[in-house]
């Protein structure tokens, strides 16, 4: 008798969620993904900015489900589905047929239209964080090539966008200058190297309460970041960034940190899409006129009490299970039952002993606690044993001798916006137009 036919789009939070659930369940599971790793995205920024290697917060696919005979993976970028026919049309090889279909693509960065956003560099995928590694290194390369001539903006690097990833890139990056480069490149006038964070709203962290945000603003201009709010970004051509008041940042960096739209597949699937392209669906989690289709994680609009869930690892994880348990009800011939988001908190790093932490119960970290909060909450959830041991160990390694690992260039920097040249160490996803603020 033949089982059952799961197909699972995307190997992100939301489907290896989905696939771990139903693993045990006498049905097939294909997980189709573009890449063949899962990507730890919490922590690209580390390797963007050469805390990590970018093996550290990857993971293959096949070896996540290593020891569950039906669960299969197809690398494949899915270009469609044809409903009628319930087969998904994928970029290489044969179409694949499904039975029930779990929508986990994710989505990408939105730079909400902005003038010459093509010379910022995004922080989205593997190839994102290496790309940008390579260009703030090249940078110093570049600068200490010529250490009496080094021209306005060259070693000023700009964030934009206040929320966690933005305050985490750049609380990394002065640290990466002052700690590490400033040893390597003994020849510069490192007060040159400046990291300004730029944030349209009033505050950074807007979804945190006002004393971890005043904590993440004092600590990062503590050490050295310009924090500038209120700012608007008007455009960015190649050496600098315009701001709406009409203030010019001199800068051959602008880091895009501030915007996150649905995956484009959204789009291609002939389904009701709401704010930011995500996928309109049910409070069961299914795709309204497609019985036995769910969207899970960042690709959805996910009913919640207050509007839609934020797109975030809890809610790609608790939505992929649910999603799993919903088929398994319908197969059973159970009926489908809401989704409960079950909040457990939301943290943010700022640097080396500073971060900030807040949970549902009430309680708010600040400082070293919050931090090591932090630092355990992301071992437990890096998907593989060794990634976890290698990062624990490049942690303990950077915050006793004030070093980084990975200070490697291993690309000439792609021009901003286009592909880089070699796949390498590092080969991610097809370059994404941008980057996320949550
Ligand atoms: C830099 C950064 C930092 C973050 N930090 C945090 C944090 O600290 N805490 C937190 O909770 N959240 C954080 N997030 C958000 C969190 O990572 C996402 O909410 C989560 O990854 C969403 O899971 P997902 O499964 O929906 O999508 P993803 O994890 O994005 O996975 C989607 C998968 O689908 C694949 N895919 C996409 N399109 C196709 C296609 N057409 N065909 C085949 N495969 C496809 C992609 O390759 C990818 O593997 C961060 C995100 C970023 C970018």
């Amino acid at each position: 008798m033949t089982r059952p036919r799961v197909v699972v789009i995307g190997a992100g939070f939301g489907g290896i969620a989905a696939a771990h659930e139903l693993a045990r369940d006498p049905v097939d599971i294909t997980i189709v993904d573009r890449n063949n790793f899962h990507t730890f995205q919490p922590l690209l920024y580390q390797v963007a900015t050469a805390g990590l290697n970018s093996a550290d917060v990857a993971f293959p696919v096949r070896a996540i489900f290593r020891r569950q005979p039906n669960v299969t993976f197809r690398k494949a970028s899915v270009r469609g589905v044809d409903w009628e026919r319930a087969t998904l049309a994928v970029d290489e090889g044969s179409d694949i047929g499904f039975d029930h279909l779990v929508v986990a693509a994710g989505a990408t960065t939105n730079t909400f239209g902005i003038d010459g956003a093509e010379h910022a560099l995004p922080l989205y995928s593997l190839r994102d964080a290496v790309a940008l590694r390579n260009h703030v290194l090249s940078q110093f390369e570049l600068a200490a090539s010529q250490p009496d001539a080094v021209v306005d903006g060259q070693l000023t690097f700009v964030v934009v966008g206040g929320g966690p990833t933005g305050v985490e890139v750049a609380g990394a990056l002065v640290e990466l200058f002052d700690q590490v480069l400033r040893k390597d490149f003994r020849s510069l006038d490192m007060s040159r190297a400046v990291v300004v964070l730029v944030e349209m709203r009033d505050d950074l962290l807007g979804s945190f309460h006002p004393p971890s945000r005043r904590h993440a603003r004092e600590t990062l201009a503590s050490r050295g970041v310009d924090v500038r709010t209120g700012a608007v970004v008007d455009r960015i051509t190649p050496a600098a960034l315009h701001l709406r008041s009409g203030a010019v940042i001199a800068t051959e960096t602008v880091i895009w940190a501030a915007g996150v739209k649905a995956d484009s597949l959204a789009s291609v699937l002939g389904v009701e899409v709401g704010a930011g392209g995500r996928i309109v669906v049910g409070s069961d989690l299914t795709i309204p006129g497609h019985t036995g289709a769910y969207a899970v994680g960042d690709i959805a609009e996910i009913p919640g009490r207050d509007g839609p869930l934020p797109q975030v690892a809890q809610v790609a994880m608790q939505t992929g299970r649910h999603a799993a348990r919903q088929i398994r009800a319908s197969l059973e011939g159970a009926s489908l039952r809401p989704f409960r988001y079950r909040d457990k908190g939301t943290m943010a790093t700022i640097g080396r002993r500073a971060a900030v932490t807040e949970l549902p119960i009430g309680l708010r970290l600040r400082g070293t606690l919050a931090w090591l909060a932090w630092l355990g909450l992301h071992l437990v959830y890096l998907a593989g044993f060794r990634n976890r041991i290698s990062v624990f160990l490049n942690w303990a390694w950077n915050y006793i001798t004030w070093d980084r690992g990975p200070r490697l260039i291993l690309d000439t920097p792609p021009a901003h916006g286009d592909a880089p040249n070699d796949a390498s160490e590092d080969a991610g996803e097809p370059p994404t137009e941008s980057q996320r603020n949550r």
